[in-house]
């Protein structure tokens, strides 16, 4: 193919048309035109896939019909339908975004790029999908899906990661979007991305760009797009004491910046390695937790991997006779039954899950 603009012109023209024709992807946020509906499913997307997001995206918009509702819920409310997703700070950027939206904007989304961008949680991916989905606004979105079609149709092997990869693929995608329908093109590219240009075995054989596409050509596909960093993965050792009477158990409201802020928890003794009774009996008593522990029993182990850490976490019931006072006065007995209506961390969920206290 002769020349940068024929391709470009190409690459927009053939995908317009797939986008037309051949794609089937359907979700229920697609053609959405409500900003609200659009914006809660571009967070609870981000770090999210699709189908995964999908159960949540239904919950949100029963439990919140618009962003008023959810103006308007207890936090507890919206971290417990949260519960699951992770990065449980997108869930506290939302609900501080929709009472901003509520008090300050009278419930009406900003409806200009640049005030979109400033919303709390909202960076140019996001901003973009908004703009365009919702106002029909020129501004292509840039994504993982954008990256991987974007490097192997035009052999890009720039680092996306870098400051350097960012810019050049931001450019390339403003200057392949189609402007009078930049809501379905910034669609076609993603869908294209994520049904056919496959991270693994892509479908070649049904993409509309494969005549041009220099990965395929060249044989590069498995090499591209290029990444210039591994994540880097440490290990946290959680060791949860699951303090329990007959009907009450232990639980305490994490704070701090940390993971799994806000949300709640059993009795936890964190260390460099993992224990077993024994050694965390030996803890315990280093840290002056005096209560006995004659009839501790270990329950089982549960790991979760976050993006750039591995929770190991390990369970050890006591039971007691009575509610105890604990050094750490910020939690509180409660009853397990309640458990249920109570935000918890991924792994405590599952933990408790098995255990039938949901
Ligand atoms: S031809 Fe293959 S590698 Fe190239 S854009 Fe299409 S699916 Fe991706």
């Amino acid at each position: 193919m002769k020349g940068e603009a024929a391709k470009n012109s190409f690459f927009t023209k053939s995908l317009m048309n797939w986008h037309e024709r051949d794609n089937t992807r359907d979700l229920p946020w697609k053609s959405e035109k409500d900003p609200y509906k659009i914006w809660l499913s571009e967070i609870i997307l981000q770090q999210t896939r699709a189908l995964q997001g999908l159960p949540y995206y239904l919950k949100f918009t029963e439990a919140f019909p618009t962003v008023k509702d959810m103006a308007a819920c207890a936090d507890e409310q919206a971290f417990r339908l949260w519960q699951g997703l992770g990065y449980y700070n997108r869930c506290k950027n939302m609900l501080a975004t929709a009472r901003f939206i509520t008090d300050e904007l009278d419930g009406h989304f900003p409806d200009k790029h640049e005030d979109i961008l400033k919303l709390k949680g909202i960076g140019p991916y996001t901003a973009a999908a908004i703009a365009s989905f919702a106002f029909g606004l020129p501004h292509a979105v840039v994504d993982g899906n954008v990256y991987r079609v974007l490097a192997r149709y035009f052999g890009i092997e720039t680092p996306f990661d870098t400051t350097e990869g960012k810019k050049l693929f931001a450019e390339k995608a403003q200057s392949l979007l189609n402007t009078s329908d930049s809501a379905g093109y910034n669609q076609a590219i993603m869908d294209l991305g994520a049904t056919v240009c496959t991270p693994q075995t892509p479908k070649c054989g049904d993409c509309p760009l494969q005549r041009n596409c220099t990965a395929f050509h060249e044989n590069t596909i498995a090499l591209l797009p290029v990444k210039s960093k591994k994540t880097v993965v440490g290990t946290r050792f959680f060791h949860y004491l699951l303090l329990q009477t007959d009907d009450q158990i232990w639980i305490r409201k994490r704070t701090g910046k940390d993971i799994w802020q806000n949300l709640h928890e059993p009795f936890l003794l964190e260390y460099s390695e993992a224990l077993n009774s024994n050694s965390l009996q030996a803890l315990m008593n280093e840290k002056g937790l005096h209560f006995s522990t004659e009839n501790m029993v270990y329950e089982g182990n549960l790991k979760q991997r976050l993006t750039h850490l591995l929770v190991e976490t390990r369970f050890f019931g006591i039971k007691m006779k009575a509610p105890i006072k604990l050094p750490d006065n910020d939690g509180t007995w409660v009853s397990v039954k309640d458990l249920k209506n109570i935000a918890f961390p991924k792994t405590l969920v599952s933990f408790f899950e098995k255990k039938l206290y949901f």
